[in-house]
């Protein structure tokens, strides 16, 4: 176990913008941290920072508080595990575990007691001997995850490990993962773009844009709070609903304009937008699929929606919906009959409701759990 820390971390590529800017970000003893954003955002580049591929341009690393600067990759206690995680095709698996060990001169005799509870752990032992062309691809995921933990490394990095496996495979090594990380006490930095692994792994979530870090915290309260605009359509399956709308003055209070339709809002959400200057202003107001009811008849604050199709997610049932060109998603009882082409009304439960400057995509406010 390890603890690593980053502080205002830059990393610019020779001829290229800064992939990673102003980084503030610590891995904690113990804990599975996902670094989660889309392509290019700069989760590979903290990785390779962390371990010792890269240097950064300005800012400190630090490992259980020491300084990384003058620490090679090989001698950082870190481990990686990559997309493309090729095995020696023409070794065992026995022998795959083994390399590592053996490049870090390890004595034979620990070699062995490591790679034996390695295999137990990751359900390998059965298969030592064979080579990875004669075993199936889950085991081979798992050797190469064993590859990395047989050193026992203080700090576990994975760099979209599982990219390439078919959806099913994935969540198995998740679930695998997941297990290693509370039997073993694993520090785990895990980078994915995929939104779902973000949400489904993890103590916490880290999520990326354009190398900037936009919010570090439990993968619910992101999913409840998110600090702006990109973070509430990041996280999130169905995603969140986002409509622009016009913010205009109705007896003295904020309204929502959307389309023909016109939102009451609760009495804090009003002043806030009228203190803040969002008076005839447009914004993006965003409603989780949950925070919507569907209602066959029309009620006060209620939006007409055509029913486009449905879903069931896990336990959820969704019904997708049109209002004029804008889609989106509301979460319903399973037992709700509508069908393609129903005219629908939704109640958005204005306590859920989260609004977002348009321009800068900045939180205007949010749930009234966060007190605002
Ligand atoms: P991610 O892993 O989130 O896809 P990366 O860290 O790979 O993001 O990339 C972040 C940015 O840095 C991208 O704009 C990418 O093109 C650039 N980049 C990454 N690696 C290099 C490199 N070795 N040389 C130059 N630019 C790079
Ligand atoms: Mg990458």
């Amino acid at each position: 176990m390890a603890n690593i820390s980053l502080k205002n971390v830059m990393k610019t590529y020779a001829g290229g913008d800064a992939a990673v800017k102003d980084l503030n970000l610590e891995l904690r003893d113990g804990e599975f941290l996902v670094l989660a954003g889309p392509a290019g955002s700069g989760k590979s580049t903290v990785v390779h920072l962390i371990a010792g591929l890269e240097e950064p341009s300005a800012g400190t690393l630090t490992m259980d508080g020491e300084s990384l600067k003058d620490v090679p990759p090989r001698e950082r206690d870190v481990a990686m595990v990559f997309q493309n995680n090729i095995l020696y095709p023409d070794m065992t698996v026995y022998e795959n575990l083994e390399f590592g060990l053996r490049m870090r001169k390890i004595s034979p005799e620990i070699c062995g007691e490591r790679i034996e509870r390695t295999a137990e752990i990751l359900g390998l032992t059965e298969i030592l001997q064979q080579k990875p062309g004669e075993i199936g691809e889950k085991q081979r995921q798992m050797t190469a995850v064993g590859r990395a933990i047989v050193h026992n490394p203080g700090v576990l990095l994975l760099d979209e490990p599982f990219l390439n496996l078919d959806a099913e495979l994935r969540k198995k090594m998740r679930i695998e993962l997941e297990r290693l990380h509370r039997e073993l006490n694993l520090t785990i930095l895990y980078a994915t773009e995929d939104q779902n692994e973000a949400a489904a792994l993890g103590d916490r979530v880290a999520i990326m844009r354009d190398g900037t870090l936009q919010q570090i915290d439990t993968p619910q309260r992101v999913y409840e709070n998110p600090a702006n605009l990109f973070v509430a359509g990041f996280a999130g399956n169905p995603r969140i609903n986002l409509m622009e709308c016009n913010v205009r003055e109705k007896d003295g209070n904020a309204v929502l304009v959307f389309g023909d339709r016109e939102l009451s809002l609760p009495a804090d959400c009003s002043s806030l937008l009228k203190q803040n200057g969002y008076m005839d202003r447009r914004i993006v107001a965003g409603l989780r699929p949950e925070a919507l009811r569907l209602v066959k008849t029309r009620e006060a604050n209620s939006m007409e929606a055509t029913v486009s199709r449905y879903e069931t997610v896990g336990e959820n049932v969704y019904v997708y919906f049109e209002i004029g060109d804008t889609e989106g998603a509301v979460r319903v009882e399973r037992q709700t009959a509508v069908k393609q082409g129903d005219i629908i009304s939704l109640v958005p439960d204005m306590m859920k409701l989260h609004l977002f400057d348009r321009d800068t995509g900045a939180l205007i406010t949010a749930d009234k759990q966060r007190g605002l």
